[in-house]
């Protein structure tokens, strides 16, 4: 009967335009997983460069420390041969301020090597995130690969099988048929489901929808969309 076969096209129509809009949708997933690996790689690459910078920070200091030794005992050295107070005074200062910085040095390379250490404890689980990224991402390309060939099969064999159900539509109602799909697409086809066109959800009158169950091609005379009896 006619309307099996626009049930049919219209359940097609829709299936290859879900199937078209999932397609569509496949680079954009993958640019959103591409951007997750990448700030993965980021993440990596950044607790690496923060143990070498550090390290460099440890050995600025360190260098700084031993001028400020060197200067500390010149210092003291000096402080051995005057007597003038005032000069007295001014090394004694001069000193302090060593010390003072020879302090604060040796608390800042503490600091640092107690970082590098920490850094250095999470290298394994910074390994690991960065592995697990790179075999995620894999994953997902592979699953992303073998999901797009099925629905590219799918979209061939439904391709097919609408071909084949608009082939069995008569001449007349067909050139109708074509000139609503070519227009609406899948939403050209309303099913009717208890008087009801699910196109627009207005009931239709007796007449009509004793006319659709009839099986002959009628439009619904709210919306225009072609129906058929929806099959429970
Ligand atoms: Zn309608």
């Amino acid at each position: 009967m006619l309307t099996d076969t626009l049930r049919k096209c219209h359940h097609l129509r829709r299936h290859l335009r879900d199937l078209q809009a999932e397609i569509d949708r496949g680079p954009r997933v993958l640019q959103g997983q591409r951007d997750t690996l990448e700030e993965a790689r980021a993440a990596h690459k950044a607790h690496h460069e923060a143990i070498t910078q550090l390290k460099v920070k440890q050995r600025t200091d360190e260098a700084t420390l031993k001028e400020t030794e060197t200067r500390l005992r010149k210092l003291e050295g000096q402080l051995l041969n005057i007597s003038v107070p005032k000069e007295v005074a001014a090394k004694e200062s001069e000193i302090a301020q060593a010390k003072a910085k020879q302090g604060e040095l040796e608390d800042a390379i503490l600091a640092t090597i107690m970082e590098i250490e920490q850094k250095t404890g999470e290298i394994p689980a910074v390994e690991k995130a960065w592995a697990d990224a790179q075999a995620a991402f894999a994953e997902f390309e592979r699953d992303a690969a073998e999901r797009l060939e099925r629905l590219k099969n799918d979209q061939l064999g439904s391709r097919d099988a609408l071909a084949a159900a608009e082939a069995e539509l008569p001449e007349e109602p067909r050139a109708k048929y074509n000139s609503q799909v070519k227009a609406h697409g899948p939403d050209a086809l309303a099913g009717v489901k208890n008087k009801v066109c699910q196109g627009c959800r207005r009931g239709l009158t007796d007449q009509k929808w004793t006319e659709v169950r009839s099986g002959a091609l009628m439009a619904c005379p709210n919306c225009g969309k072609l129906l058929y009896p929806v099959v429970e």
